[in-house]
C-alpha cells in the first residue's frame, strides 16, 4: 500500500516536473544586453560593442567587440534582447550607502513620528523603493527607520518576495542612542510619552538587548549614533559624543557575533574616534572630520559615507545661523578633500529621504566639484559600495557571475558627471525596470 502510493506520488511529480520543463524556470531564462559603450569600474576602462549574456539573475558573459546577437543564433532562441545606443553609458547598478526609504524631505519640518503611523510611512517608502530603483540604484543600505519600527525590514522582503519594486535592502532597522541624544524629540512636556526616533541605550545591558532585538526581527546590519545632532555641537564645532569606546567595542563585538557589521552616525572629534578604534565598518556623514579621525580611518580600514548632497539643502539648518551652518560646510568639504587625498574608503552615500527620492545622482556631482574624479565617484557606488557590504561577488561590477544589476544612461559620466542623474535603463537581477528600448524576440 505504502509501495503503491509512493510509485503513484513519483509518478504525479513526475508528470508535473514534464509540464514545467515546456517553459523554462526563471532561474534559466535568457537575456542579452548589447551596449554600444560600456563603463567597467573595476579596470576603469571604457569598453566598445559589449554582449552581456544573462541567464535567470545573473551575468554569464561579457563579450567586449562583439555585434548585436543574431536572430538565428541558437544560443538566444528566446531570449529578450535590449540593445542600447551609442548615446548611453552602460554601468553596474548604483549602490547607495546610506538611505531612509522610510523618511520624506517633509519630515525634516515635522517628525514622522509625531505625524504619521508606521503604516503610513511603509506605504510611502514602496514609491520612494521605485523612485530609486529608476535612479539607477540597484542595491541600498538603508540606515534606520527613523521611529517606524522593522517597516525596513517589510519592504525589503516584500522587494525581494516581488511583491512591489525596489532596490535590493541591507537594512538596519531601530538605531541606538543615548537619552537626551540624537534622534530624541526633544524640548516636549515630560508629562506625556512619545515615541523617540532612535532607541535610548544608556547601558551596557541595554545596547546589548538592543542589538538582539534588531538580530531578532532580521536587520542586516546595526546603526549607533556615536555622535549627537547638529543643535549639540559646540560652538567651536565639537560634536557631542555619545558613547564610549568600551561601548562601542561591546557593540561591535556583540554585533560581530551575529555576523552584522556596525555603522556609525558620526560627525567626527571623540566620539568618531572611539567609534573608529573600535571597529565599525563605517563612519556616517563625517561633517567635522579631523586629522586624526582620518588617519585613525586609513589604519583601521574604516569605510566612510560622506552623504554630501543632504549638507547642501537639509532644512533646518539655518537655525544655527548662516555663518555656523557656512564653516560646518567647508569643514566638510575640507574633510572630504583631505579623506580623498590620505586614501579613506570612501563608499558613496547621499541620506536620500533626507531629500527627494530619486535625486541621490546629485550626489556624484558634488563628489567630482569637491575634487574626486568622476571613475573614482563611480566605482565607489559600485565596487566601492559591494566591498562595504561584504558582497564583492555578487554586487558592483558587470561580470560573469555577479547579479545582473545593469543600468544605462544617457552621456558619458567621464566626460558628464550629470549623465548620472539621466539613468534611461534599469536592470536588476535581470529583470528590466525602467524604460527598455523595444525588445524583440529573437
Ligand atoms: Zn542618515
Amino acid at each position: 500500500m505504502r509501495a503503491r502510493f509512493a510509485t503513484t506520488l513519483v509518478a504525479s511529480v513526475l508528470a508535473v516536473a514534464a509540464v514545467v520543463a515546456q517553459t523554462p524556470p526563471a532561474a534559466e531564462r535568457v537575456a542579452t544586453v548589447f551596449a554600444a559603450r560600456m563603463l567597467d569600474p573595476v579596470s576603469g576602462r571604457t569598453l566598445s560593442n559589449v554582449l552581456i549574456v544573462i541567464r535567470g539573475e545573473r551575468i554569464e558573459s561579457v563579450t567586449e567587440g562583439s555585434a548585436t546577437p543574431r536572430a538565428d543564433d541558437p544560443r538566444f532562441k528566446g531570449a529578450a534582447s535590449v540593445a542600447l545606443p551609442a548615446s548611453m553609458t552602460v554601468l553596474p547598478g548604483l549602490i547607495d550607502g546610506h538611505t531612509h526609504l522610510l523618511l520624506e524631505p517633509e519630515d525634516a519640518v515635522t517628525p514622522p513620528v509625531l505625524k504619521k503611523s508606521q503604516a503610513s510611512r511603509a506605504i510611502q517608502s514602496v514609491t520612494a523603493a521605485r523612485k530609486n530603483l529608476e535612479a539607477g540604484f540597484t542595491t541600498m543600505r538603508d540606515m534606520d527607520s527613523e521611529g517606524a519600527g522593522f517597516a525596513d525590514i517589510a519592504l525589503r522582503d516584500a522587494i525581494n518576495r516581488g511583491v512591489v519594486p525596489g532596490p535590493r535592502l541591507f537594512v538596519s532597522g531601530n538605531p541606538l542612542t543615548i537619552t537626551a541624544g540624537y534622534m530624541n524629540l526633544l524640548g516636549f512636556s515630560p508629562d506625556i510619552t512619545l515615541p523617540d526616533p532612535g532607541v535610548p541605550t544608556d547601558t551596557l545591558p541595554a545596547m546589548i538587548s538592543e542589538i538582539r532585538r534588531n538580530v531578532k526581527y532580521g536587520v542586516d546590519l546595526i546603526k549607533i549614533y556615536v555622535t549627537g545632532s547638529l543643535p549639540q555641537v559646540t560652538p567651536d564645532f565639537k560634536p557631542l559624543p555619545q558613547f564610549s569606546f568600551e561601548e562601542v567595542k561591546a557593540v561591535v563585538d556583540e554585533a560581530a557575533r551575529w555576523h552584522k557589521d556596525v555603522a556609525a552616525h558620526a560627525y567626527g572629534g571623540v566620539g568618531a574616534r572611539n567609534a573608529i578604534q573600535a571597529g565599525v565598518r563605517s563612519i556616517e556623514h563625517g561633517i567635522l572630520l579631523e586629522d586624526e579621525d582620518i588617519a585613525l580611518m586609513v589604519k583601521h580600514g574604516t569605510f566612510w559615507c560622506p552623504t554630501l548632497t543632504v549638507y547642501m539643502h537639509e532644512p533646518g539648518l539655518e537655525r544655527h545661523g548662516d555663518a555656523f551652518m557656512t564653516e560646518v560646510l567647508a569643514r566638510h568639504k575640507q574633510g572630504f578633500q583631505a579623506a580623498l587625498k590620505a586614501g579613506v574608503k570612501i563608499a558613496f552615500g547621499t541620506d536620500v529621504g533626507g531629500f527627494e527620492h530619486g535625486e541621490g545622482g546629485r550626489e556624484f556631482e558634488y563628489m567630482v566639484q569637491f575634487g574626486m574624479s568622476p571613475i573614482d565617484a563611480i566605482r565607489s557606488a559600485t565596487v566601492r559600495g559591494a566591498e562595504l557590504l561584504r558582497r564583492e561577488k555578487d554586487l558592483g561590477a558587470i561580470a560573469p557571475g555577479r547579479y545582473a544589476d545593469i543600468i544605462a544612461v544617457e552621456g558619458n559620466p567621464i566626460e558628464d558627471i550629470e549623465s548620472m542623474r539621466r539613468v534611461r535603463f534599469v536592470m536588476k537581477a535581470g529583470t528590466v525596470h525602467k524604460e527598455p528600448p523595444p525588445r524583440r524576440p529573437l
